[in-house]
């Protein structure tokens, strides 16, 4: 047994105490601590009681001279954490730079820090019938005559239909009254009693499954496969849109429950979670549970320990799922896997995918990675055979990818047609409504108009508070920035030179939206974007909606790329291809064409065939012409190529250095003044350093922005590099008012 531990404090929100602190075990608590259990300790100067995390078991101390002090309780009752979660911790430290705190508040669901964690509890109070059905029928019979009978009647007639209730259930019935059930007890007629609960699992409804099809049971079979060895191996699920990924990745789970085992399934946040898990909740029935963010803190505590104590055995949801303490966790489905949302925002800027290949690896599990469009850093893997290639190329039922047709929109405008939708696609939608089937319009921006300039001077209705222009908004009226929410009334005349030639360009869904209600409004039009959909199931009410022809032109932004199947749309039309094409991020092209084909993905499904039309003002662009020819591979190489050559991701990776103030010639110098660090501590040359330069929007709710960018072969060495120049600077200069936002890995450019 050992006698001292190492623990984390639960509070250590600075840096300084952010490690592992030694105490001794006194003799009665030998064999009751455990890792990732909770106990409090005396800590500081002041002896003052706190709780910590025991991450560490030692059998000697490393300094003898050091004074220990001993734990003085136990917090929890039975661990919090698991040992697979200590270690998962422990690797957020490492891999993100974040402290132990941070980590371990990653992986625990909000409010659990506070209370003492119990096991589930394993009796419920029931009221029980203490006399026979007969003598109970004859009781109510014989006392029914009384009026103060009514409210006992109430409560009895319940038994005579159930031997016994739980107490939770009689309580929430509005008819049962406290003091009657009481009576009855004393009475004995009923009876209290503390019963076993056992969580029944439901059985796996195997005729809920798809008889898979030859290139769907090879997929399957190669999957089996990896989840028999006990050992890591991760699997890239490339199937075209509409092949059948997910009834490939059901049958894997169905064999990870066969075995005993449980499986975490991530989504990309936006997605149908109702119908997922309707879809699974038909296969696998009670053991499947859905987290996601909008849950109250109480529900993702129940769920949190429900898992942890393997009731829940496939658990669905949204990046954060993936730190969920499953038990005997043998698969982690990532689906989508190219989307953006699995990486996260706040500090520590994970990945799902790090994190779940980690947790497969120290579990000997099987990770699936699965896309239509995958990420360049999971194809490349692919290439260099860190991923195995499960692929799909058939859709299902025979459906056959659509025809793609490129509209040149330069030719148009000379052909005299102002307007944002060409003659070609206009005609389509005509023609496809007019055959009763139905229209996807992917727009990917909201609004109306995305700038309001003066046809005078030039002046462009900029954002007081950020460097972005002000987007026009029909449904409000107002001028709205989206980086800030700022909201301006439309200016009358121009502020700058005074001329009343205020006009509105650039588009968004709005602006579509227009145009179908002022040609196609008997079809009915539905706008799918972040400002319809606001409500808790804004986004599945939509799709339903247009799933019933309720509207049958459905326009939104990258929101209509994914979700289920919709039989009846035969077309789908790209209005804006270049949108994404140009910014200033090395990944534009990879998320334009990952974009667009998932949107064109959407049509023809069903047993019609399908038709896109993509209107661009560049249709020579390679991007477009890959997705015209379904040339996928050899997009996927080129962009390799390009990204070799130029030493950029997953050739190398990024540190990222957002420099922000509200007082720009601070802002500036400092990020200077940071850069002489990094450049210092390069002697070796192994690092590039890119910047400083304004950040592509160089002012967001005043303040102002500079970035700076370190590229370097190997992630540890970026890592350490990034934050030791870092710690240097702000240890040795007066950082004044600037903050500094960084990040390893970072997928966003901005
Ligand atoms: P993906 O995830 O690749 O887009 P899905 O797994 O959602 O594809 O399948 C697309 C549609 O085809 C779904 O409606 C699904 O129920 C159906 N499907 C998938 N596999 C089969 C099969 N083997 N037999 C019949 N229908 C299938
Ligand atoms: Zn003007
Ligand atoms: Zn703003």
């Amino acid at each position: 047994m050992s006698k001292y531990v190492q623990v984390i404090m639960n509070f250590a929100k600075t840096e300084e105490i952010d490690r592992l602190f030694t105490y001794s075990i006194p003799i009665h608590l030998v064999s009751k601590v455990e890792i990732g259990q909770r106990v409090r300790v005396p800590f500081g100067q002041g002896n003052r009681t706190q709780v910590a995390f025991v991450i560490h078991f030692l059998d000697e101390l490393p300094q003898e001279n050091y004074r220990i002090k001993p734990i003085l309780e136990l917090f929890d009752e039975v661990p919090l954490l698991n040992v697979e979660q200590v270690n998962l911790a422990r690797f957020l430290v490492n891999y993100y730079g974040c402290t132990f705190a941070m980590a371990l508040e990653l992986i625990l669901p909000p409010g659990m820090a506070k209370t003492p964690y119990r096991p589930l509890p394993q009796t419920e109070t029931y009221i029980c019938r203490n006399i026979s059905h007969d003598a109970l029928e004859q009781h109510i019979a014989k006392e029914s005559a009384k009026k103060s009978f009514d409210k006992q009647r109430a409560i009895l007639t319940l038994f005579l239909i159930e031997e016994a209730i739980p107490l939770s259930e009689l309580k929430r019935s509005q008819e049962v009254s406290g003091s009657s059930l009481n009576t009855l007890i004393k009475k004995e007629i009923l009876r209290k009693e503390e019963r076993l609960v056992t969580f029944k699992p439901s059985p796996i409804h195997y005729q809920a499954f798809k008889t898979l099809n030859d290139e769907q049971r090879a997929a399957r079979d190669k999957i089996y496969e990896a989840i028999e060895n006990p050992y890591y191996q991760g699997l890239l699920l490339e199937g075209i849109t509409g092949s059948g990924k997910t009834e490939v990745f059901l049958s894997a789970i169905c064999k990870v429950l066969e075995e005993g085992g449980s499986a975490i399934v991530l989504i990309p946040e936006i997605a149908l979670t109702r119908q997922t898990l309707m879809r699974f909740r038909e296969r696998f029935g009670n053991v499947v549970a859905l987290t996601h963010s909008r849950m109250g803190p109480g529900e993702r505590q129940r769920l949190y320990q429900e898992a942890k104590e393997g009731n829940i055995r496939v658990m669905i949801g949204p990046r954060s799922a993936v730190f969920m303490p499953m038990e005997r966790l043998r698969l982690i489905v990532i689906d989508e896997e190219h989307e953006a949302t699995y990486k996260s925002e706040t500090t520590p800027k994970y990945h799902a995918t790090d994190v779940a290949r980690r947790r497969m690896m120290e579990s000997g599990g099987s990770l699936i990675l699965a896309s239509a469009t995958p990420s360049l850093e999971s194809y490349e893997q692919m290439k260099s055979g860190a991923l195995a290639l499960v692929p799909l190329t058939k859709r299902i039922g025979g459906a056959t990818l659509p025809d793609i047709q490129i509209v040149d929109m330069r030719r148009e405008l000379q052909n005299g047609n102002m307007q944002i939708i060409s003659s070609a696609l206009h005609e389509a939608i005509d023609r496809t409504l007019q055959a009763g089937n139905q229209v996807m319009l992917l727009m990917n921006r909201r609004g109306h108009s995305t700038f309001v300039n003066c046809r005078n001077c030039g002046y462009a209705v900029k954002c007081k508070h950020c460097d972005i222009a002000m987007t026009y908004h029909r449904q409000s009226g107002y001028l709205e920035c989206h980086y800030c929410g700022h909201k301006e009334v439309i200016p009358t005349t121009c502020p700058s030179c005074g001329s009343a030639h205020i006009r509105f360009f650039g588009s968004g869904t709005e602006k579509v939206e227009e145009y179908l209600e002022a040609y196609f409004a008997a079809f009915g039009i539905g706008r799918m974007d972040f400002d319809t959909t606001s409500g808790k199931e804004g986004h599945s009410k939509m799709l339903a909606a247009f799933q019933n022809h309720e509207f049958n032109v459905l326009v939104g932004t990258q929101m209509i790329a994914k979700g289920h199947d919709f039989p009846d749309v035969t077309l789908v039309g790209i209005i804006a291809a270049d949108q994404a094409l140009y910014m200033q991020d090395f990944r534009s092209e990879e998320r334009t064409y990952q974009l667009i084909t998932q949107t064109l993905g959407r049509a023809g499904r069903g047993e019609k065939k399908g038709e896109v039309i993509i209107q661009t003002y560049s249709p020579d662009n390679m991007v477009l012409e890959k997705i015209k020819y379904h040339q996928q591979q050899d997009f996927y190489e080129e962009q390799l190529k390009m990204r070799k050559l130029l030493g950029y991701p997953p050739y190398s990776h990024l540190f990222s250095l957002v420099v922000s103030g509200k007082n720009e010639t601070e802002v500036i110098q400092k990020v200077h003044t940071l850069k002489y660090y990094y450049e210092y501590y390069n002697k070796k040359g192994l690092f590039r350093i890119v910047g400083p330069a304004a950040a592509t929007i160089s002012k967001i709710a005043d303040e102002y922005r500079w970035q700076l960018l370190l590229m370097g072969e190997e992630r540890e060495k970026v890592l350490i590099y990034g934050k030791y120049c870092l710690n240097k600077f702000i240890n040795r200069e007066n950082t004044g008012t600037i903050k500094i936002n960084w990040d390893i890995d970072p997928r966003s450019m901005f």
